[in-house]
């Protein structure tokens, strides 16, 4: 028996349509200096832009299904962008501004792109393959700048003046193709994933829920997380969709706009990598930033450093709360907000962890032969997901190895407890395995960045004779830290088990970070491998 429901489809002309017909007074401002200058429009403004922008794009021929890529920092043009271009029946391909070159001609290429929408003052980058990507018919330049890199171009301002406000948004089925993102490819070519209308609908729901952020029109979403990196983490929609304000940080993301941003335009909510945090409770240490207006802030990417929540409880009042996701899971899965149970002082506990499952997304922890483990909370194994925001192949691509009998498998390495906590240990290509035994190396970086004196620390598997891999730590110290290796082997003697801890120290200047600001063991295990880390080796026998 089917139901008597409508089968209505989800569609993000739905999110754009709701945003402006009930929220049309919402704001977005767009940072235009370090100051924390901005350019402000509202929803009402915002859709009737997209409205001409998507005119502008059938004028140039883009019809259903054509790609239309940005390569925009997060602003106002690149909202009207998430929702013309889907909108409209069209696909929407968020270029990552920090590729090199060779990687965003082979994703422009690989998505066949007709048409890009860029930045004026990153046209530079974009130049470099400008020669590159036959497919692109028209490059359309926002803002003002030096573009001669690009050749032709055209006036984004200029298409959509020359527009009438008004579109009759498609209906077409709700599986068709919304927006694609390319994984960032540390290992091969980037990876593309597809999504759908319907699962950006119901991602955007689920970032709205109570259960998760619960963003509403009370809130001011300052996004810090890059429209190109997994769609912002979903916080674009979903503050259209429910009348958040939403403040645009464009290039100002180091800590100095950062605090001016805040202290002026007073965000509640905001989502950024945790070193983009961790530089700016530094920069507090010593400037006004007041953070007062935050209620939350959400920390994902990479694990986030137990300290750093704690800091910024302590010392800001403000709620850290961590999430997990991926491109290929749209990415929200889990946010790490405490049950109910747990006494403010076992909070912390839970707040450490990856998070605990969203409504809608399924999870599952499997070994090596693919037998499902179980969730009790020891168990460790390979997570997968399912769920109808989860990729279930890649753009073009078989890598039928990245899948298990519908579920996607993750390459992160954790544990899965019965109320639906995950606590990952590594990724796959990061695990150590010492004496066959497993060390986190997640773990490991969390207790060596609880000293007073570490900015930053990564753990790398290194070669070793003896254990087959040993653990080597590459630290950041606070300029004119006297702090020895043998001091944090001294620190962490009764953190981790004894074997845990690392006999190779690296002090290096900086941790090098992936085009979305994690840090890159990759980089680092190729620097060590080339005998270009300076490595002290401590003595762990001395002292019993
Ligand atoms: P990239 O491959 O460039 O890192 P993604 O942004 O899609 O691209 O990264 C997803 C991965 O980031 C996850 O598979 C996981 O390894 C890591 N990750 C995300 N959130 C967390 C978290 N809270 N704790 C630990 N790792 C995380």
């Amino acid at each position: 028996m089917l139901s008597t429901m409508q089968d209505y489809p989800l569609l993000v002309s739905g999110i754009l349509r709701h945003g402006q017909s009930v929220y049309g007074d919402s704001r977005i401002r767009t940072i235009v200096s370090p100051e924390g200058d901005a350019v402000e429009a509202t929803f009402t403004e915002v859709a009737e832009r997209a409205e001409r922008l998507a005119r502008a794009l059938g004028r140039l021929g883009i019809g259903d299904s054509d790609r239309v890529a940005t390569f925009l920092w997060n602003n106002q043009a690149h909202l009207e962008a998430y929702l013309a271009v889907p909108a409209m029946g069209a696909v929407l391909h968020t270029l990552n501004l920090r590729l090199f070159p060779e990687q965003l001609a082979y994703i422009i290429n690989h998505a066949e792109d007709q048409v890009i929408i860029c930045n004026a003052s990153i046209a530079g980058l974009l130049g470099e393959v400008r020669d590159e990507i036959p497919t692109v018919r028209h490059i359309i330049v926002v803002g003002e700048g030096d573009t001669s890199a690009l050749g032709d171009t055209l006036d984004y301002e200029e298409l959509l003046a020359a527009e009438e406000p008004g579109y009759d948004w498609p209906q077409f089925d709700e599986r068709q193709a919304a927006a694609m993102c390319y994984t960032s490819g540390t290992t091969g070519n980037p990876k593309g994933v597809v999504y759908s209308h319907r699962s950006t609908y119901l991602h955007t729901m689920a970032i709205t829920a109570g259960s998760s952020l619960g963003i509403s029109e009370r809130d001011s979403v300052l996004s810090i997380v890059p429209m190109f990196h997994a769609n912002a983490w979903g916080t674009p929609y979903a503050a259209f969709m429910t009348g958040a304000d939403l403040i645009m940080p464009q290039q100002y993301l180091q800590a100095a706009p950062l605090a001016a941003i805040i202290n002026r335009h007073r965000p509640t909510v905001s989502a950024g990598v945790p070193t983009i945090w961790s530089d700016l409770l530094r920069y507090a240490q010593t400037n006004t930033v007041d953070m007062s207006s935050l209620r939350m802030i959400t920390a994902g990417g990479a694990a986030v450093p137990r300290l750093l929540i704690e800091r910024f409880r302590d010392e800001m009042g403000v709620e850290m709360v961590q999430g997990w996701g991926m491109t290929e899971t749209s990415p929200l899965c889990s946010l790490a907000t405490p049950p109910r149970q747990a006494a403010p002082a076992e909070e912390i506990e839970w707040r450490v962890k990856a998070g605990r499952i969203v409504p809608g997304v399924e999870v599952r922890i499997c070994d090596d032969d693919g037998s499902v483990l179980a969730n009790d909370g020891v168990a460790v194994g390979e997570f997968e997901v399912r769920g109808p925001w989860i990729t279930g192949s890649y753009y073009g691509d078989p890598s039928e190895d990245r899948f298990h009998d519908g579920w996607l498998r993750t390459g992160d390495i954790g544990s899965f407890d019965g109320q639906g906590y995950m606590q990952i240990s590594d990724r796959s290509k990061d695990v150590i395995k010492s004496g066959g035994e497993w060390i986190s190396s997640v773990e490991l970086e969390n207790e060596v960045m609880a000293h007073p004196d570490v900015i930053e620390a990564a753990v790398i598997a290194v070669p070793d004779d003896r254990w087959s891999e040993r653990p080597l730590a590459a630290v950041v110290l606070e300029e004119g830290s006297t702090t020895t290796p043998d001091d944090l082997v001294a620190f962490l003697a009764d953190r981790v088990s004894k074997w845990w801890v690392p006999e190779r120290w690296s002090i290096i200047d900086e941790v090098p970070k992936t085009s979305v600001g994690k840090f890159d063991k990759k980089v680092l295990r190729a620097r060590y491998a080339a005998g270009a880390l300076d490595v002290v080796e401590v003595d762990l026998t001395a002292g019993g």
